[in-house]
C-alpha cells in the first residue's frame, strides 16, 4: 500500500515539475492523484475531500517563495498536511494522578502485542518506573507464560493468574490492583487475550476489564504489515471498548505509511510509539513528521522536500536578520522567530553567544524559556494583525482579551510583551546593532 501511495504521489509530483506556475488547471490533475492515492490507502473519504480542499487553497493562496519551483511548494504542502492528519505532533503517554497506572493492551493474535508489553515495560524503566506486566486471558491461562518470559528477560518480578482468580475476575482485577499498589508497581501493563478476528465475545472481555480497572491507556496494537485488516480492526475495537492510543508493530518489514494514516483518521486516536524488530528495544516514538516523509516515499522526493525546506528556512531568517538590523521587527517576525528558534535555536544561540557584562547585561532576560516558545506563539496568534504590528496599542483591555483568547494568564501576556520591548531596547543599543551586521545569515 505504501507503494502504490508513493508512487501515485511522486506521480502527481512529475505533473507539476516543470511548470512555472501553479493554476487551478495544472493542480487539478495532481490533485486527482494524490486524492486516488489517499483513498487507495483506505484513508477516510472526508478525510482526504478536506486534505484535498486545503491542499488547493494552500497551494494557490500562498505566495511561493522565490526559492521554491511550484513542484516543491506542493510537496512541501502535502508533507505539511500528512504530518498534521498523523497527528502534527509526538504525544507521549497517560499516567494516572493514582497509581497505578494501568496500560490495557489490545489487539488480534498475532499482531505482536505480547511483544509490545515487553517492549513499553522496557520503555518505561528507562523512565524510572516500575512496571509490572501481567497477562489477563480468560481462555488461554497458557499465555502467560510468555509474559512469565519477558518479565523474566527484564528482571521483572511475575505476577501469576491462578485458574481460581480468573475464573473470578472481578476479585482477580482488585487483588491485582492492590498487589500493585502496596509494592509500588507502576504502571501495571495488562496483555489481553486476541483473536484472530473481531469477535462479540472478546469485545465483552475486554469492556470488562476496561471498566474493573478504569485503565489510563487502552493500548490498540495493530499490525501495520496487514495493512487495511488492521484498520478495520481498529475501528472496531475503539467502537466496542474505546481506544486512546495505537502502537504500531511490523514497521520494519514492508512498512505501510497508508495504515498508519488511515488508522489515525479513522479513530482519530493517536499513534504513540512503533515497533521495528523482534527486540525489545526495537521500539520507538512515533514521529509523524517521519511517517509523513516516508510515505511520500525516500529518495528523490523526500530530498526535494528537506531541500525546499531549507532554502524556505534560509529566506526567512536572511528577511528576520534584516529587519532586526533596520528595527523593523514586529511581534509578527517575533512568531516567526519562535517558530525558526524551535528548529534551530538561531536567536537563543545568538543570545547565547553573547558576553554578559556590559551593554549587553541584562540580555539574559530577553532569553526565552523553550516551553513558553509554544505559549508565546498561542499568545501572538490571538492578537490583531494592527496589535502585533504596533504592541504599543496594547493596553489592559487588550491584554484580557489576548489572554482570554490564547487561553493563556494576562501575566504570561504582560511578561511577552516586556521581552519583546526589552529585545527591541536592546537592538538599539549601537554596539549590539554592529555585532547583527557581523552576523552571517542567521540559518547558518
Ligand atoms: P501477539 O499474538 O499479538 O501477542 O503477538 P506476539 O507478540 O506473540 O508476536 C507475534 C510475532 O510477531 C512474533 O514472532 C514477534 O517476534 C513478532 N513481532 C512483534 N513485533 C514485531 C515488530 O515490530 N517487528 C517484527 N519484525 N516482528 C515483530
Amino acid at each position: 500500500m505504501l507503494d502504490q501511495l508513493s508512487n501515485h504521489l511522486q506521480k502527481a509530483m512529475k505533473y507539476l515539475r516543470g511548470e512555472g506556475k501553479i493554476t487551478e488547471k495544472n493542480m487539478t490533475e495532481a490533485l486527482r492523484m494524490i486524492r486516488l492515492a489517499l483513498l487507495e490507502a483506505d484513508v477516510n473519504y472526508k478525510v482526504v475531500k478536506e486534505f484535498i480542499e486545503k491542499i488547493k487553497r494552500q497551494a494557490l493562496n500562498e505566495k511561493v517563495l522565490s526559492s521554491l519551483s511550484p513542484t516543491q511548494h506542493v510537496i512541501k504542502i502535502v508533507k505539511d498536511e500528512l504530518t498534521f492528519i498523523l497527528g502534527a505532533e509526538t504525544k507521549g503517554l497517560n499516567f494516572s494522578n493514582v497509581p497505578p497506572s494501568v496500560f490495557m493492551m489490545v489487539g488480534l493474535q498475532g499482531c505482536g502485542k505480547t511483544t509490545t508489553c515487553g517492549k513499553l515495560a522496557k520503555w518505561v524503566l528507562s523512565l524510572k518506573k516500575s512496571p509490572l506486566l501481567v497477562s489477563f486471558d480468560l481462555k488461554r491461562l497458557a499465555a502467560q507464560d510468555q509474559i512469565k518470559q519477558i518479565s523474566q528477560t527484564l528482571s521483572l518480578p511475575f505476577y501469576e493468574m491462578t485458574k481460581d482468580q480468573v475464573s473470578s475476575p472481578q476479585k482477580a482485577l482488585k487483588d491485582l490492583v492492590k498487589f500493585a499498589q502496596s509494592r509500588g508497581f507502576d504502571p501495571l501493563i495488562i496483555d489481553t487475550a486476541g483473536r484472530l478476528h473481531v469477535d462479540e465475545e472478546l469485545m465483552k472481555e475486554l469492556q470488562m476489564v476496561k471498566n474493573l480497572l478504569n485503565p489510563a491507556e487502552v493500548i490498540y496494537v495493530g499490525d501495520s504489515m496487514t495493512g487495511q485488516d488492521a484498520v478495520k480492526s481498529a475501528q472496531l475495537f475503539n467502537d466496542k471498548v474505546g481506544l486512546s492510543s495505537i502502537i504500531l508493530t511490523k514497521l520494519d518489514g514492508d512498512a505501510r505509511g497508508g495504515a498508519a494514516l488511515s488508522i489515525v483518521s479513522v479513530t482519530g486516536k493517536p499513534i504513540k510509539f512503533v515497533g521495528l524488530g523482534e527486540k525489545f528495544d526495537q521500539f520507538e516514538i512515533f514521529y509523524p513528521d517521519r511517517m509523513a516523509s516516508r510515505i511520500l516515499g525516500l529518495g528523490d522526493i523526500l530530498s526535494l522536500v528537506e531541500k525546499a525546506e531549507k532554502e524556505a528556512d534560509a529566506e526567512e531568517a536572511e528577511e528576520l536578520a534584516r529587519k532586526l538590523r533596520k528595527q523593523e521587527f514586529t511581534l509578527e517576525d517575533f512568531k516567526k522567530q519562535l517558530v525558526q528558534m524551535k528548529k534551530m535555536g538561531s536567536l537563543s544561540q545568538i543570545l547565547d553567544s553573547l558576553p554578559t557584562g556590559g551593554i549587553y547585561k541584562g540580555l539574559s532576560k530577553a532569553k526565552i524559556d523553550d516551553k513558553k516558545i509554544v505559549y508565546y506563539e498561542a499568545i501572538i496568534s490571538s492578537m490583531t494583525p494592527q496589535e502585533r504590528e504596533n504592541p504599543k496599542i496594547i493596553n489592559g483591555g487588550r491584554r484580557r482579551r489576548i489572554a482570554r483568547g490564547s487561553g493563556r494568564p494576562v501575566i504570561e501576556v504582560n511578561q511577552l510583551l516586556k521581552q519583546f520591548f526589552d529585545m527591541k531596547k536592546l537592538m538599539k543599543k549601537s554596539q549590539f546593532q554592529k555585532f547583527l551586521s557581523s552576523l552571517p545569515p542567521l540559518s547558518h
